[in-house]
């Protein structure tokens, strides 16, 4: 009997339902669990996605994709096959997609994490037969500080660039990164300068309801030549870059799980990292993993092997799944860098 889920080049594939999620190529139906480059592509039929994610989706699709939506928990008949939706407490909107189809159930977590974050509604723990986790920090290693005390570090660094007259600089991914760190920093310590591509996603946030403190373009600020004290928040890849350089002397700071064991040294000119992610760590993952109540655990994205090895080690039947392909059919380890 063929399985409910299978992988394909395009991604996993619902044959009775006649869906995929998130596929790396254009196909008819597409259930995307949240709106990062490396899950949401352009150029599909249909899209359907969590209400909660739709402003960013679109933000990211642009105005011609067909987006239907659903409330966490609602339910939707597929040829036969039932989907919903469930939070994955990644992004705003990032959901686990719950599959069923004649008594058997699947759930597809795409990215997730278990900490609480007041930019997305938290994770819920929905059990299954199989569930299919990511795996990006899935390494014993990898144990995340309570995220009390590294808002607090941020903070402290923040203040220490204020003494100094000197721009706070945050390189953080502009969806979801970027946004956790508005909300968490303590904005009476000064203005908050972001990228537009930053500014733009705020807006989106705010749009969904997700409060979230003043920002600015630095645009809005023309006759602004001192930004000393200012925070900015702009994405890794404008580091040193045209735009940057107006804000003079600078502090620049990376927030990202990879600073728990590579602190700075991935990138060059980066002062100080935080280690601060929107994916589980280990504890994290094998709660989900255990709480799932699955028979079967497939482990996709990051350390994948590790896991499925650990897993194995311990009575769960497991395996990896390979769902990004080159065109030549390699798994693209690039991607472990994306979202972190
Ligand atoms: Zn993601
Ligand atoms: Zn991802």
């Amino acid at each position: 009997m063929k399985s409910l889920i299978q992988e394909t080049p395009a991604g996993l594939y619902c044959e009775v339902g006649d869906f995929y999620i998130d596929p790396v190529r254009r196909v008819s139906r597409a259930v995307i669990t949240h709106a990062h480059g490396d899950h949401a592509r352009a150029g599909s039929g249909k899209y359907l996605t969590s209400k909660e994610g739709r402003r960013v989706l679109r933000t990211r699709l642009g105005p011609s994709a067909s987006i239907d939506t659903l409330a966490f928990g609602e339910t939707v008949l597929m040829n036969g096959v039932t989907v919903s939706l469930h939070p994955a407490g990644h992004i705003l909107g990032s959901a686990q997609v719950r599959v069923e189809y004649q008594g058997e159930i699947w759930v597809i977590s795409g990215d997730y994490k278990i900490e609480p974050d007041r930019t997305c509604t938290p994770f819920e723990h929905v059990k299954c037969h199989t569930f299919v986790t990511e795996s990006t920090f899935g390494l014993p290693v990898y144990r995340w500080p309570a995220q009390e005390y590294v808002f607090e570090d941020i903070n402290r660094w923040w203040k220490q660039c204020r003494a100094d007259n000197v721009a706070a600089v945050v390189l953080a991914y502009s969806l979801g990164k970027a946004q956790r760190v508005i909300a968490g920093v303590d904005a009476a310590l000064g203005p908050i300068f972001c990228h537009p591509s930053v500014e733009m996603l705020n807006q989106d946030y705010r749009a969904t309801g997700i409060e979230l403190p003043a920002t600015w373009l630095p645009t809005q600020a023309p006759a602004r030549n001192d930004w000393g004290g200012v925070l900015v928040i702009a994405p890794p890849m404008v580091a040193n870059s045209a735009w940057m350089s107006r804000f003079g002397k600078t502090s620049t700071a990376i927030v990202s799980g990879w600073a728990l064991t590579q602190g700075t040294r991935r990138a060059r000119s980066v002062d100080v990292g935080f280690p601060l992610s929107d994916h589980a760590d280990w504890p994290g993952l094998l709660t989900a993993i255990e709480r799932s109540e699955a028979e079967q655990v497939l482990v996709t994205h990051g350390y994948t092997r590790p896991m499925v090895q650990w897993l194995r080690e311990n009575g769960k039947q497991a395996r990896e799944v390979v769902t990004k392909f080159h065109s030549d059919g390699t798994q693209r380890t690039d991607l472990l860098f994306a979202d972190s």
